[in-house]
């Protein structure tokens, strides 16, 4: 799971649409999108892509833009995709359905509607999606076993069960059987050759293969450009030499074009099978190509990039030891806060969600800080009209002051006074003179310092209104940590009880937040 969140909006018209459209309830699409984007203002949900789909087909097949949806939410592009209702994802055949619904569970995207959000990661809304996108869940259960057993039978036998064929075949029907097997595309074969030979017999690392292959325009069937990771998927599917695998891909929990794939690139633990399809690589470049990659595994990155947003910000309630990202690398699970101290026993949470609670708990913190700073803003102007009425009276004060000394001066001059009056008389004026200048001084000072603080502040508004849009737009956490740190002097946190069912609330923890400006 990423950090920063963006979600994406996918519109389509049903074929009850295209019929009450035609009773003048307007452009639907439009309406959607209205719909959609306002909601996702309120929620503050950064929308980056709009998926508009202009064709009402009911498949995934006839549907261009839902086909780039669901590869984009399999690559785990979004944290949520907003939708006016489910059924706009998936409605069609159980096949289609099952691949949106692995597809946003795998990849934990969120599906958000104007009436509910649905979480993957919520065992809860798993099956209340499961149900009201398909069917009962143990009904969908006792289904996905029956069809999972008879898939695996299909492997033995040697053929295709995969929706996709892998690049470099296409899936044919058995004439003589039911089912598929693969067959050799001729157009992406040499590209399979081509990448096995740059890899085993030109001594290319696979970011140089990637970069080659996106040189000479050769495209993958999908995306745009090779990528590394689709270069290190074909290096090692066995496919290629003529084999089918059952089970190789269960461990990683994320799909990729309709199937679930392995985190771990030498998971071991699969059953081969011969196929019923020629290879593309023959065994020996197999094998070299295999041995090296085993040399290449790279070793576990020791960078000092910051991972965690929240470094040096949150601290344990119950220690005050610095609360730690823990991140799981084996698994696809986002990584979790956990506090410093191995004997504290402050329950962690999921980092994201208390980053998410950071950002949410200042956006009213702001709003509440913005009315009050209105109310004090008028406040202090009271009290800097006040000052200068003081430094106005003073400097009159002051003034007669002085008038007075220059009379007692004449009156020296002329006689009037004699010269121990004068000394009695001045000494008094003098030392008014004095206390006046004192205080118009402070008065001074006074007035200066509130119309600094008034300045900041006001600065300060557009800048923290700032901050809070600009959060999830920052694409680094060493970024995020910055803004972050700019604004909270630090966060305590404090959770005390475990969640013992998925379902319970990932939110059960307690925040308190220093904001920087509070002080003044
Ligand atoms: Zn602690």
């Amino acid at each position: 799971m990423q950090n920063d969140s963006t979600y994406a909006i996918y519109l389509r018209k049903s074929r009850e649409d295209i019929e009450t459209e035609k009773y003048g309830e307007g452009e639907t699409l439009a309406r959607h999108e209205k719909i959609l984007t306002t909601l996702a203002e309120k929620r503050n949900l950064h929308i980056s892509k709009i998926y508009r789909e202009v064709v009402s087909g009911e498949t995934i097949s006839e549907r261009k833009e839902m086909q780039k949806l669901l590869k984009d939410v399999e690559d785990e592009k979004w944290t949520g995709v907003l939708v006016v209702e489910v059924e706009r994802l998936a409605r069609g055949d159980t096949a289609d359905q099952g691949r949106v619904s692995k597809a946003f569970k795998y990849s934990h995207t969120k599906i958000i509607t104007p009436v509910k959000t649905y979480d993957p990661d919520n065992e809860f809304d798993e099956e209340y999606f499961e149900f009201g996108l398909f069917m009962s869940r143990r009904e969908y259960k006792t289904i996905n076993r029956r069809l999972q057993r008879g898939r695996e039978i299909s492997v033995q036998e040697g053929k295709f069960v995969g929706n996709i064929a892998p690049f470099g075949y296409d899936r044919v029907k058995l004439e003589d059987a039911k089912g598929y097997r693969l067959s050799i595309n001729q157009n992406e074969a040499p590209i399979v050759k081509e990448i096995f030979r740059l890899y085993s017999f030109e001594n290319n690392t696979i970011n140089s293969i990637v970069n080659k292959l996106n040189n000479m325009n050769l495209k993958p069937r999908i995306s745009e450009e090779w990528s590394i990771s689709s270069v290190k998927d074909i290096l090692s599917n066995p496919t290629y030499i003529g084999k089918l695998t059952w089970n190789r891909r269960k461990q990683k929990k994320k799909t990729k074009n309709g199937h679930i794939i392995i985190s771990r690139p030498r998971n071991q633990d699969y059953l081969i099978y011969d196929g019923l399809h020629e290879p593309i690589i023959d065994n020996k470049t197999w094998k070299l190509v295999q041995e090296k990659r085993k040399q290449n595994i790279p070793k576990v990155k020791h960078n000092n990039v910051i991972q965690n947003p929240l470094v040096g910000l949150v601290f344990c309630e119950k220690c005050g030891k610095p609360m730690q990202r823990r991140p799981y690398n084996e698994t696809n699970n986002p990584a979790t806060l956990i506090c410093s101290n191995p004997k504290c026993d402050n329950i962690s949470s999921k980092l994201y969600i208390v980053e998410e609670k950071i950002i949410e708990a200042l956006k009213i913190w702001f709003k509440n800080y913005k009315v009050d700073y209105k109310s004090k803003a008028s406040s202090n102007s009271n009290n800097n009209e006040l000052n200068e009425k003081s430094i106005n009276i003073a400097k009159k004060d002051l003034e007669k002051e002085n008038a007075k000394l220059n009379k007692i001066y004449d009156f020296l001059e002329n006689g009037i006074y004699n010269k121990n009056e004068f000394f009695k008389r001045s000494k008094v004026i003098k030392d008014n003179i004095e206390s006046l200048e004192n205080k118009l001084t402070e008065y001074n000072e006074l007035l200066s310092k509130s119309t600094q603080l008034q300045n900041e502040k006001e600065t300060m508004i557009p800048k923290l209104e700032n901050i809070i849009d600009l959060y999830y737009k920052l694409e680094t956490a060493e970024d995020k940590n910055v803004l972050l740190k700019s604004i909270i002097t630090k966060v305590t946190y404090l959770k005390t009880q475990k969640a013992i069912k998925k379902a319970s609330d990932p939110t059960n923890f307690e925040l308190h937040i220093y904001p920087k400006l509070l002080k003044s």
